[in-house]
């Protein structure tokens, strides 16, 4: 293959310890010279937090190796350029993706509602979000998650949060983060890489596998998060996909992934 979109968590690292191997699989690619993408859903950190995450737990991580769906629902707004004011429903990582952008976060009159997970997330931001897009702003999702697995159990995404605005305002919002194709699309263009030329790498069958397969890239499943060796083919068929590859583990992904060269 000659780029890679890879996952985080469940993929490189589990919560703030490293799968084995993350390390080495990011320093082969580079080495080879390999384009790769470190892609998240999750939008509360910027992508410098992201990257300095991962470099304390050993993985060689650079903040430009890493793509957020908060830079691209930021990237998103500034393309579609229907204005600079954005109610911002959302932690540290989307509000400086949209500032870095050059919008004005502001609570009255904005162009467009954009939200992601807020875990100070209230009635009153439930109204100011709902009035804003009755009154016309558009309405944007960095990602669709319902459930976020976490050592306590699973949190409620960033998904569970526009169900409840979607609700109220009749409004579908437009998805950003996987598995929707725009950030597949900037993550492509970001590397310079053609869709059948791209391998999408991640442990969750809907987002990563899905959104990969629904891009034109071929997909590496890896069970080593959300997907295991006991649940991934209940999972895959849940999610209507039929991964290219399955791995054990990085060091067989990297082994696999060259093979699919000839193929190719
Ligand atoms: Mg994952």
């Amino acid at each position: 293959m000659q780029a890679f979109i890879i996952d985080l968590d469940g993929t490189l690292f589990r919560g703030t310890e490293m799968i084995p191997g993350a390390d080495l699989f990011i320093q082969q690619l580079r080495e080879r010279k390999l384009p790769f993408l470190l892609m998240t859903n999750n939008s509360t950190r910027t992508a410098a937090e992201v990257a300095r995450h991962m470099q304390g737990m050993g993985i060689p991580a650079e903040e430009t190796d890493v793509f957020t769906s908060a830079q691209a629902a930021a990237q998103y707004w500034d393309e579609e350029q229907q204005g600079k004011r954005v109610f911002v429903i959302g932690e540290t990582g989307l509000r400086e993706a949209l500032k870095d952008r050059g919008f004005e976060l502001v609570d009255e009159a904005p162009d467009v509602v954009i939200q992601g997970i807020d875990r100070k997330f209230d009635y009153e931001k439930l109204t100011a979000a709902v009035r804003h897009i009755r009154a016309g702003a558009k309405s944007i999702i960095t990602n669709p998650d319902h459930l976020l697995p976490s050592d306590g159990g699973f949190l409620p995404g960033a998904g569970s949060i526009a169900a409840a605005i979607e609700r109220a305002t009749g409004v579908q919002p437009v998805v950003i983060g996987k598995p929707s194709p725009i950030i597949m699309r900037y993550a492509m263009a970001r590397l310079g890489a053609a869709a059948d030329r791209t391998l999408v790498v991640g442990d969750n069958c809907v987002t990563d596998i899905g959104g990969g397969a629904a891009a034109g890239c071929r997909t590496a499943l890896m069970l080593t998060g959300l997907a295991t060796v006991s649940n991934w083919r209940e999972h895959a068929e849940a999610a209507g996909v039929q991964p290219d590859l399955v791995c054990h583990g990085l060091d067989e992904l990297l082994h696999k992934a060259m093979s699919i060269e000839s193929i190719s």
